[in-house]
């Protein structure tokens, strides 16, 4: 235990996660006081890989994987998928906290709600174990609570919840504020202790990719079942209908046959008139 302390009170590392534009980006660079991810307003010019770098902040070891945006319409989702995974190796042993970034300005509507989901296919449930909500544009409040905004918005509440409670504000606009930085390192080091002094893992990962592919095979057996139990009523519903026609054949022979016979007149009856 005591290893886990002196180790976890020397480094952290942390993964951004979030759309495109919400401020990833401004945010590794508020933790780190530097510029060292490229933060802009022009989201043509993102990066589709994932970026590193650390700094020693408030006597912490603090290194950052930078990630491309969760939703991309460049980029095909396996490869965005596979690319966004490479943090948890570029972590390596693996990150103590995941940020999931949202601008507090933004309503959360149900495209919102896919963040989240997304980062649960991607890295296991386990992974909100591990999560912190960032919320960024601190600056734009304009009179309100962050409290206030989780609290009426249920489905944000609900994320937060599920994050254990653990949600941070950032102002990236004010970088000489480390009070906020301070701030979220603190709830950073109260995370690693709720998770007994441990981070995700490569393991974990593996573990989530190994779900996914399961529930994928799974998901291809129920297709195959359901393709074959419909050939199977298709097949039947052929066979009936041949056999109701054959018998309807069959019947309407015996009636013609009836009929033809009912038809001639017996010999021995006209034999009788003659
Ligand atoms: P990323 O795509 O998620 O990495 O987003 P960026 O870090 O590139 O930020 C997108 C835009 O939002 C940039 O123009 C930033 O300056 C701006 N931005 C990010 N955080 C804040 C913030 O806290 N306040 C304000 N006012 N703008 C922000
Ligand atoms: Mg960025």
């Amino acid at each position: 235990m005591a290893y886990t302390v002196t180790n976890s009170l020397s480094s952290r590392r942390i993964v951004l996660l979030g759309k495109t534009g919400v401020g990833k980006s401004a945010a590794g660079n508020t933790i780190l006081g530097q510029k060292e991810f490229r933060s802009e307003l022009n989201t043509i010019s993102v990066t589709s890989e994932c970026s590193y770098s650390h700094a020693t902040v408030s006597g912490r070891s603090v290194s950052i994987v930078d990630t491309p945006g969760l939703i991309d319409t460049q980029m095909k989702p396996e490869d965005l998928a596979e690319e966004i995974a490479r943090s948890v190796y570029i972590s390596s042993p693996g990150p103590h906290a995941f940020l999931i970034v949202f601008p507090l300005i933004m309503r959360f509507t149900d495209h919102e709600q896919q963040i989240p989901q997304l980062i649960e296919r991607m890295f296991g449930e386990v992974v909100l174990k591990y999560s912190i909500i960032l919320f960024t544009h601190g600056d734009q409040l304009d009179g309100e609570t962050a409290e206030g905004l989780v609290e009426e918005n249920e489905a944000l509440r609900h994320l937060v919840q599920k994050c254990g409670g653990r949600y941070h504000v950032f102002n990236n606009r004010d970088q000489n504020n480390r009070e906020q930085v301070n701030d979220l390192l603190q709830k950073i080091d109260t995370t690693i202790e709720q998770n007994g002094g441990g981070h995700y893992s490569n393991q974990m990962l593996q573990d989530a990719e190994r779900f996914r592919r399961e529930e994928e095979e799974q998901r291809l057996r129920e297709e195959e079942e359901r393709i074959q139990q419909e050939e199977k009523q298709r097949q039947e519903e052929i066979e009936r209908v041949e056999k109701e026609t054959e018998e309807k054949i069959k019947a309407e022979i015996e009636e013609g046959k009836l009929q033809e016979t009912e038809g001639e007149e017996p010999k021995g009856s006209r034999c009788t008139i003659l």
